[in-house]
């Protein structure tokens, strides 16, 4: 990555005096099958100027009509982010010139969007949440691109292909609540979960599916009013619009500590530099001339219909997490990493349903199963260890019939060659030494060469325990069967 650059040598007193404010604008690409208002097909890439027809060109008398798919998506990730949906909704026509986008226009909302006032909770600093406001979720479509390089005579000419023209996109505008680079990248990432669990679109930024700009100003603290905003284009990773924040909102710092003042523009992130660059100054909404389609009816959402939609709506990652903790007594953090992808947290929560210990088996997921895929470069549907084995393993655990130790051991044959758990364990069947009298032996030679935790045990703190059981694990080869070794240990040191 390129070196971040700092606007200027900013004190720390002097950024203390300002309070940046950032609204987030969020376009996201709806997985549909074919576009907003015609039958092409929605798909990304294809051969140049290939997925387009008279309606989605906007050639003359042709009529778009609303694809009701698009309208269940739309329903489903407002709710999601606990919007309203309105009963009806007016589409509108938001006039400018652009050459990859032929019609001259773009059909949008304007002032009566699909869905208005929701929010979505992010960790506060401090601990706790911050409610971050969502004004609106209005649907819209997408334009063609412009191709600037790529070609042999790229220095001089741009390519257009318009297959992305009439894509379905929602648009999803944040209240200028958030106050950090670090709370946007928080919004960013719950929202795109959201949007994943919801399965309205597969958020792959690289293909443009989800897009943000971000609105920065800055204020004196205790201002009444807002600063002037400056909105940062299309950056395509959310950790590049955390850093294009940041300079963003230290070089408005500069500019008004300079005596000098914010410009309303637009601005371009690059992250080579890790600076932003003026791109041009801003239109206001009147110069977009907005005024209702006249080819499409206003959109109707009646309680009927918003019903049957919201039947797909899923447990969202949240709420979720929340349940994993109490269900199944697992960490916050633990349950963050196993609903951050609802198909993990699937499969998850099917193989601890079947399992003695839902604890153990998220345990092994992440302590053991997790580590050796990526070093292996394997996704969780090409482990060689399968959720089954998981489960099998984590039940020998639970029992008391295999140690950690040799858990380990057959983990690492299961990826060496390429095998289920269940095959290594029942032709290696580790040794197990549940004989009372030799695991009592290697106990009281633990215990004559630690006299001082022995008196730390006695003397009430009893998890000094876990430190003579792992003393004889080790002396054992990691052979003792742990469950009768944690009983003696406890029996002998009582004892003691
Ligand atoms: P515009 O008309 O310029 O598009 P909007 O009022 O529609 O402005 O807001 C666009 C986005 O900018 C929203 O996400 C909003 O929260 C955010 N925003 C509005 N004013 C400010 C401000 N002063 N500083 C930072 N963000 C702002
Ligand atoms: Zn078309
Ligand atoms: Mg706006």
């Amino acid at each position: 990555m390129g070196q971040m650059a700092t606007a200027t040598l900013l004190s720390p007193e002097v950024l203390a005096k300002y309070q940046p404010v950032i609204g987030l604008e969020v376009h996201v690409q709806l997985l549909t099958r074919t576009k907003a208002f015609c039958g092409c097909i929605n798909q990304y890439g294809g051969d140049p100027n290939t997925h387009c027809c008279p309606v989605c060109l906007g050639l003359p008398g042709a009529l778009p009509v609303l694809n009701r798919h698009a309208v269940e998506l739309a329903v489903l990730a407002s709710t999601a982010i606990n919007c309203t949906v309105n009963e009806e909704s007016v589409f509108a026509r938001k006039n400018y010139f652009y050459p990859d986008s032929p019609k001259g226009y773009q059909i949008s909302q304007f002032d009566k969007p699909l869905a208005e006032g929701g929010y979505i909770d992010v960790p506060a600093e401090g601990g706790g949440v911050r409610r971050i406001g969502i004004t609106r979720l209005h649907m819209e479509e997408d334009a063609g691109k412009s191709i600037h390089d790529g070609f042999a005579d790229s220095a001089t000419r741009t390519y257009i292909d318009l297959n992305r023209c009439g894509t379905p996109l929602v648009e999803i505008v944040s209240e200028p609540d958030i106050r950090t680079a670090d709370e946007a990248y928080e919004y960013l990432t719950r929202l795109k979960e959201i949007l994943l669990y919801t399965g309205v679109s597969d958020c792959n930024m690289e293909e443009g599916s989800l897009r943000c700009d971000a609105n920065v100003s800055v204020m004196l603290k205790g201002a009444a009013e807002y600063g002037t905003k400056a909105e940062v284009k299309n950056v395509n990773s959310f950790r590049f619009i955390r850093e294009a924040i940041k300079y963003e909102i230290e070089r408005q710092i500069e500019v008004v500590e300079g005596g000098g003042r914010v410009v309303q523009e637009s601005r371009l992130y690059n992250s080579a530099e890790g600076r932003t660059y003026s791109m041009r100054s801003k239109e206001a909404a009147h110069d977009y001339r907005y005024f209702p389609e006249p080819d499409l009816p206003s959109l109707h959402v009646d309680a009927a219909w918003k019903k049957a939609i919201l039947r797909d709506l899923p447990e969202l990652p949240e709420p979720r997490r929340k349940r994993l903790q109490e269900q199944y007594g697992l960490t916050e953090q633990d349950a963050a990493t196993i609903t951050a992808d609802r198909t993990f947290a699937d499969t998850f929560e099917a193989a601890a349903k079947t399992a003695k210990s839902a604890k153990r088996v998220a345990n092994l997921l992440l302590g053991e199963l997790i580590g050796r895929l990526n070093t292996a470069g394997l996704s969780l549907d090409q482990s060689p260890v399968s959720m089954p084995g998981l489960v099998k393993a984590a039940d020998l655990l639970e029992e008391g019939k295999l140690s950690s130790k040799q858990l380990k051991g057959l983990f690492d044959i299961a990826f060496e060659k390429s095998e289920d758990f269940a095959a290594v364990y029942e032709r290696e069947k580790p040794q197990q030494i549940s004989d009372t009298g030799a695991i009592e032996t290697m106990i009281d030679e633990v215990i004559a060469a630690n006299p001082k935790q022995v008196e730390q045990f006695k003397g009430g703190k009893t998890t000094v325990a876990a430190f003579f059981v792992g003393q004889v694990m080790k002396l054992s080869k990691g052979q003792a069967n742990p469950a009768l070794l944690n009983e003696l240990v406890v029996k002998k040191l009582s004892a003691a």
